[in-house]
Order: C-alpha cells, then structure tokens, then sequence
C-alpha cells in the first residue's frame, strides 16, 4: 500500500476515494497534485526503467480508477487499445461470444480479427441471458457492454458471468456508460473490467485514454506485459487530465443523470418522438425519431446549445444519429439519435432540444 494509504478508514466512499486517491504524501512542501512525469527514461536499476514500462501519471490515475473498481487498473493509449489487449488474451482460434449491439470499434475490431483467423465470433443478443449462456460453451472469452451502446439494453451481469465461467470462458465487461459509481463488475463475478477514460472518466472532450481493471494479479500482469510490447501507452499528459476529469466524476454524472431524467420525462409523449430509452441510471439517452433518418438528420443542425458530435461523457452536450456511421449495427433504428447529456440547465437543454423536434416534426 502507498505511504500516503496507509492513514486512510478502510472502505472509503467512492466520492472520497476520487479526491483522495494517486496524490503525493501528506508531507510538508509535496505537491497536491502528482506533477506529470515527463520523461522517456530513468536512472538505471529502479522498477521502472523506460517510459513505456511505467510513467507515475499513469500510476497514479491507474490507483485511484482500480480502487473504483475494486482491483489493479492498466492504462492504454484509448479505449480500443484496452479492447485490444483483452482480446489479445484469446489464444489463436478461440471463440469470444460479444454482442450484436456493441460500441462499433469493438464490433469492427473483432470481425477484423475474425476475418484474419485470429479468432472466432459468436455475436448474441445480450438481453436473452440464457442464449448467451448457451453461446459460451466452448469460448475462450465472454466480452460485452452494459448498458449496450447506443440500444441501451441492460444485460444481466451476475448471471452471465456465473454462466460462463461455469462454461469455462473469462468475462469481460465495457463499463464505458455506467461508469464504476453505477456498476462495478467485478463485485458481480466478472474478470476484467474495460474503460474508454475519453468519456466520463476525464469528461471534458480533451483525451483519449483507456483502461483495463483485472480481477487477477496474473491478468493484470499479462495487460502490462502486452502495453509493454505493443506499446498502445498512455502520454503522461493524458493520464494527468484523465485523473483530473476523474475527481470530479460523482458530481459531474450525479448532475447530467438528474438532467438526463429530466428530460426523458420532458421528451416522453413527444408526438415526433417513437421511443426514448433510458435504462435508469447514466448521463446517455437514445431518442428514435419518427419519421426515421431524414428528421433525425435535420434535428442535428437545428439546435443552439447540442452540439452534433460523436462521442460522449463531456461536460458540453452531444448528440448524433447513430446510423450516420455504416459500421453501425442495422438491427439500431436509422432514426436513434443519441444524447450525451452534459452539465448545461436542464430548462435551456431541453428547451433547445423541444424547439428542434417541433421544427422537424
Ligand atoms: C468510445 C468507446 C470505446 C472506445 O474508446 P476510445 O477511447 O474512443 O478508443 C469503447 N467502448 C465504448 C462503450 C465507447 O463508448
């Protein structure tokens, strides 16, 4: 345990382990903040070595996200990177069931490893418990997200995860849109948990890192082992913004999911509107459009305060019709747009948003 733990209650709230995590110690004229570590190497003969063994601002973000989740923590360059270095775990061949609906470079990443022989995909519907179960007879790796990118479908992560390690197959969970402050995998048996940290983690739409929290020491070090010879590393900068963006996480989604509430109910009924998907908790709304792809496209240029962009989990509010992207799954209405809700008044939100919808109707 760090020097600057040890003073610390046992079983802090988790908006005090954000604020107190990865700082230096306690001691007179150290920094508050762990000053970003740039360097490409260090004197000879300490644990670290070389900058792509270990930097301490990846460290130090790398304490505070693990402590989260519950175990050791592994960044990457971006969240792809992290997806990577877990399917990296599959031995050639193996098969890893993943759902249809999955964030679209995950889907892209394994139907391109799939296509090269590397390994092979079973894809399900990750609402039907029992049929994922079922798929993982004989898998190497049981990979989904919850709640599922942009659908929303909600998946049964306990039962899944008992399912298939009874089956044999490890269990990886992106728990990109739940954040650990809503959903912490690992409790609910899973083996690896996966992090885009460009969302919510860092939340102000200025990084790109991602993250891997491993059940098991072996994992952990198999994750490091793989950074270290793929060298998909995070910059020292980024892992300083990402923890910066991280402390202020439980206000910052305890404020856009209370907006995000606000406005499924002020969406809700709207005569524009087919569907608003919400699965309770998060700052990630979907709406369907009615008319499908040409209002849903109109809305996206009619608004002051949404700004259309992809991505999600920053401060400023976002939104995009999904199926503007061809890799995008055709089971996902061409209609959905999907709404990252940000830290704006709920009124001016969506009132923006109403006034558009009235427009394109
Ligand atoms: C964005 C995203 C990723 C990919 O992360 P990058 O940081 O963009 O590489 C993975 N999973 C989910 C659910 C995402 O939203």
């Amino acid at each position: 345990m760090p020097a600057h733990e040890s003073g610390r209650p046992a079983a802090l709230h988790p908006e005090t382990v954000v604020v107190t995590a990865g700082r230096p110690p306690h001691d007179p004229d150290q920094p508050l903040n762990l000053p970003v570590h740039l360097t490409s190497t260090y004197v000879a003969g300490g644990e670290l070595e070389y900058g792509r063994y270990g930097n301490r601002s990846w460290t130090a973000f790398e304490e505070t996200l693990g402590a989260l989740e519950g175990s050791r923590c592994v960044s990457f360059a971006s969240g792809i990177a992290a997806i990577a270095a877990v399917l990296d775990l599959v031995e050639p061949g193996g098969v890893v069931v993943a759902p249809r609906h999955s964030y679209t470079g995950t889907v892209g990443q394994l139907a391109d490893r799939e296509a090269s022989g590397r390994l092979r995909v079973r894809w399900v519907d990750v609402t039907d418990t029992d049929a994922v179960i079922a798929a993982t007879d004989g898998a190497a790796l049981l990979w989904f997200e919850t709640p599922t990118n942009p659908a929303l479908e909600v998946a049964d992560i306990g039962a899944l995860a008992a399912g298939a390690h009874a089956n044999g197959a490890l269990v990886a969970v992106d728990n990109t849109f739940a954040t650990p402050l809503r959903q912490r995998p690992l409790a609910d048996g899973a083996d690896l948990v996966v992090h885009s940290a460009t969302k919510s983690i860092s939340g102000h739409s200025d990084v790109l890192m991602g993250a891997v929290v491993a059940a098991s020491e072996a994992h952990a070090d198999a994750l490091v082992a793989r950074r270290s010879l793929g060298g998909a590393i995070p910059s020292a900068f980024e892992a300083f913004l990402a923890l910066r963006g991280l402390r202020t996480l439980p206000v910052r989604l305890d404020r856009a999911e209370a907006t995000a509430r606000t406005l499924v109910e002020r969406l809700s009924g709207h005569p524009g509107l087919d569907e608003v998907r919400y699965p309770g908790f998060g700052s990630i709304v979907s709406i369907v459009l009615r008319g499908g792809a040409a209002p849903a496209d109109a809305l996206v240029g009619r608004t002051a305060l949404w700004i259309h962009a992809t991505s999600l989990g920053g401060v400023e509010s976002t939104f995009e019709r999904r199926r503007r992207w061809p890799a995008e799954a055709e089971t996902i209405p061409d209609g959905l747009v999907r709404l990252s809700v940000g830290l704006e008044h709920p009124d001016d939100l969506a009132a923006d948003l109403i006034q558009a919808l009235d427009a394109v109707g």
